[in-house]
């Protein structure tokens, strides 16, 4: 049975980073104002978020990493998102599989924080097995979540990664994009034992200011922005808003940068990059290459339920013409600028 969980438990989480987004999620979920991350070793050795979000309470830390543990299906209405994404309540289950994973959490009530320990989806403390209650200790509001020697136990995935530098590159494009898309939410994100962090945002308003902190005031100068509204009343598949940020031709990246999020989540879709991309053939130098943020939201139930949320690629109904509007606002855009 642990085998077969710790084989789930790789299908959900990848690498680092991906297990680094769903521990943004959760803290983003618990309605935190900063997220700050401490990685060694590309994530491997450590990886660790501490937030000031709402916490969790004592008695929901027994039952914290068993699969489909999630306080988030209060409402009917939300069986919509659980198909948006397929799974809930899966991935810090899956992450006590193939980690050591501690939680160190106290709500605004609690006259202290509790530290627990979790294994194969059990709490637990010293010898397998041996199930204990939490401990008491010293902690601010928030929860700190420790991942510990990732993949210690699945060495297949372990040898599919490739450089703990590898590894952190991702993981500083995770908390960038994350950062973009959650403008009022401070992040950091540093190695352990540096004194200055890689990256870091304060809360700042917008995206575009975000933006301009993160990938230079170069770029922010050159941003344009639109907003497409799709509001067919019937059928409400076909309701639909995006918000864009984009270079406009006098920015030239080297690789496009593309941010998606859809639905707040960060995903990927190579057919909707490619069209946006080719928006700009024959306006920017060849060889040169656009910033697009695309901020996308769709009827969760438009959204393909047979994929898996950490399946980068996503699918959703009405694709091609939804693609088509943006595609057609940033032509606009682009095209009234350079008149
Ligand atoms: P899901 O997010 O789908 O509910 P997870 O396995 O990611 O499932 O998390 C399980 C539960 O743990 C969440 O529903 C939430 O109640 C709690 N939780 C996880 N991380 C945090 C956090 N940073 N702050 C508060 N609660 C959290
Ligand atoms: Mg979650």
């Amino acid at each position: 049975e642990n085998l077969i969980n710790r084989i789930a438990a790789g299908e959900v989480i990848h690498r680092p980073a991906s297990a680094l987004k769903e521990l943004i999620e959760n803290s983003l979920d618990a309605g935190s104002t900063s997220i700050r991350i401490t990685v060694k070793d590309g994530g491997l050795k450590l990886l660790q978020l501490q937030d000031n979000g709402c916490g969790i309470r004592k008695a929901d830390l027994p039952i914290l990493a068993e699969r489909f543990t999630t306080s988030k299906l209060q409402q009917f209405s939300d069986l919509s998102k659980i198909s948006t994404y397929g799974f809930r309540g899966e991935a810090l289950a899956s992450m006590s599989y193939v980690s050591h994973l501690s939680v160190v959490t106290k709500t605004q009530t609690d006259p202290c924080a509790w530290k627990a320990f979790y294994a194969y989806g059990k709490l637990m403390e010293g010898a397998p097995g041996q199930t204990v209650d939490p401990k008491a200790c010293a902690g601010n509001d928030g929860t700190i979540i420790t991942i510990e020697d990732l993949f210690y136990n699945t060495p297949t995935r372990l040898s599919a990664l490739r450089s703990t530098s590898e590894e952190y590159n991702r993981i500083l494009d995770v908390v960038t994009k994350y950062a973009v898309h959650n403008p009022t939410v401070a992040f950091t994100c540093k190695k352990v034992g540096s004194t200055s962090p890689e990256l870091t945002t304060p809360s700042t308003n917008t995206p575009v200011n975000t933006i301009r902190m993160l990938y230079g005031h170069t770029l922010a100068r050159e941003m344009l922005s639109s907003s497409v509204t799709c509001d067919a009343s019937v059928p409400q598949s076909e309701s639909w808003k995006a918000e864009i940020h984009f270079s406009s031709a006098n920015y030239q990246g080297k690789k496009t940068i593309f941010l998606l999020f859809i639905n707040h989540r960060l995903v990927e879709s190579s057919r909707l990059k490619r069209a946006l991309e080719n928006v700009y053939t024959g306006i920017l130098p060849k060889g040169t290459s656009p910033f697009i943020y695309l901020n996308l939201q769709i009827d969760p139930r438009a959204v393909d339920v047979n994929v898996h949320p950490t399946k980068k690629e996503v699918h959703f109904l009405n694709e091609e013409g939804i693609i088509e509007k943006v595609a057609d606002s940033l032509t606009d855009a682009l095209a009234a600028k350079g008149e």
